[in-house]
């Protein structure tokens, strides 16, 4: 059908008026913020802060590279300050100085909206910032607003190539990082929620409900896995000797030797008091029973000087061994309950030693304790 002078006219007179330009600039704005949308809707459903900086990477990436990209976040619980560095988007062990948070923090909650780093220096003069802060050359910052206000705050430095940043690319961070602070933050929460605070290890809830996965996953792979019941030995007298203040250090120690030795898809959890348990993954009774006694001789070889700085304190832990077994009725309770009994038999047999548990039978450890 041949097109009517009239809409010809019409096409021409929005042409010449602007209007088809600021058309095609509406379409590609819109188009940005579906892509948004569906990425701040994948950044929601992670739940390990990990996975989130993980996505916002490999987004970045998809735009730009920054020499410097950097988180410095308040968690929930306690005061230490977290961050989450990258060189060229890649992690490094570059850190920013914390002794501008207060600062920063105190500036964004009546400022809140991104800034660049030298309106910050205009702002607050140049003596302000020192070398440690310069070297990492910020270009601009942003907030990190949650519930309950700010808990942190992101350094952004300049792009590795491309010159400076566009209108699009900063409002494109900006939008991302609203997004990433929310998710951030529930993923914070959810870490606070899963693990314990003395020594940072998983919660005796959370380790069951990985257990109870484990033993889905055996009953339908028919996958080796297992579990450990570890128990400080003789701890009462531990304490009573040199305060809990130092026994609670003996714990922290503890705790980290786990935490080194075991694998991600492992997992370390204080069960309670002075025990706990580790599910480990993908293993045979053969690797369970070397893990188990890789972890007694790390535990053996901790050293803790006294209060009075007398000499150096060390303790032994017993260790109960059950392998998660695909048989019908396995429960969480009962293998917990078969590892216990394998504890105890560690501890009457002198303590400081691994027990495996076998089908009605204890077999003893194939290593026996060395001290
Ligand atoms: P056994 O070798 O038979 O396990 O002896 P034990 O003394 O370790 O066992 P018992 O169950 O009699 O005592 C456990 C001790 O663990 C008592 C308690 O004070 C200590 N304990 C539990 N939780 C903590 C903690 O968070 N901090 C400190 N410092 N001690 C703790
Ligand atoms: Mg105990
Ligand atoms: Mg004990």
């Amino acid at each position: 059908m041949p097109i009517s002078s009239d809409v010809l006219t019409q096409f021409n007179h929005l042409e010449k008026a602007g209007a088809l330009d600021a058309l095609g600039d509406l379409r590609k704005e819109n188009r940005e913020l579906e892509r948004i949308i569906t990425e701040a809707t994948l950044l929601v459903s992670y739940t390990d802060v990990s996975s989130m900086l993980d996505y916002v990477i490999a987004r970045f990436l998809d735009h730009f590279i920054p020499e410097f990209l950097g988180f410095l976040v308040h968690p929930p619980r306690g005061d230490a300050l977290r961050q989450y560095c990258y060189r060229n988007l890649k992690e490094t062990d570059e850190t920013i100085p914390e002794q501008y948070y207060d600062l920063l923090k105190n500036y964004f909650e009546r400022t809140p909206g991104r800034i660049s780093f030298e309106q910050l220096v205009e702002t607050f003069g140049k003596d302000t910032f020192g070398k440690d802060i310069l070297t990492l050359n910020p270009e601009m910052v942003f907030p990190m607003f949650g519930i309950g206000g700010l808990y942190g705050i992101v350094f952004l430095g300049k792009k590795i190539v491309g010159g400076a940043y566009s209108e699009l690319e900063q409002k494109y961070v900006d939008r991302i990082i609203r997004f990433l602070s929310v998710s951030m933050q529930n993923g914070l929460h959810y870490e606070s929620s899963i693990t314990e605070p003395k020594t940072g290890l998983f919660t005796h809830d959370y380790f069951v409900r990985r257990l109870d996965e484990a033993i889905a996953r055996t009953k339908r792979k028919n996958t080796g896995a297992g579990i450990l019941m570890l128990d400080v030995d003789h701890f009462k007298r531990f304490n009573d000797s040199w305060g809990h203040v130092t026994g609670d250090l003996v714990l922290v120690t503890l705790a980290g030797v786990l935490a080194h030795i075991v694998r991600e898809e492992d997992c370390a959890a204080r069960f309670g008091g002075e025990e706990f348990s580790i599910l480990v993954a993908d293993c045979s009774p053969v690797d369970l029973m070397m893990i188990a006694e890789r972890i007694r001789n790390a535990v053996a070889s901790i050293r803790i000087p006294a209060p009075d700085g007398s000499q150096e304190l060390s303790v032994t832990v017993s260790i109960g061994a059950r392998v998660i077994e695909s048989t019908p009725g396995m429960t969480s309770l009962i293998l917990i309950g078969d590892a216990d009994k394998a504890l105890y038999r560690s501890k009457n047999e002198g303590r400081n030693r691994s027990t495996l548990y076998h089908q009605g039978l204890l077999m003893r450890a194939m290593m026996k304790a060395s001290k």
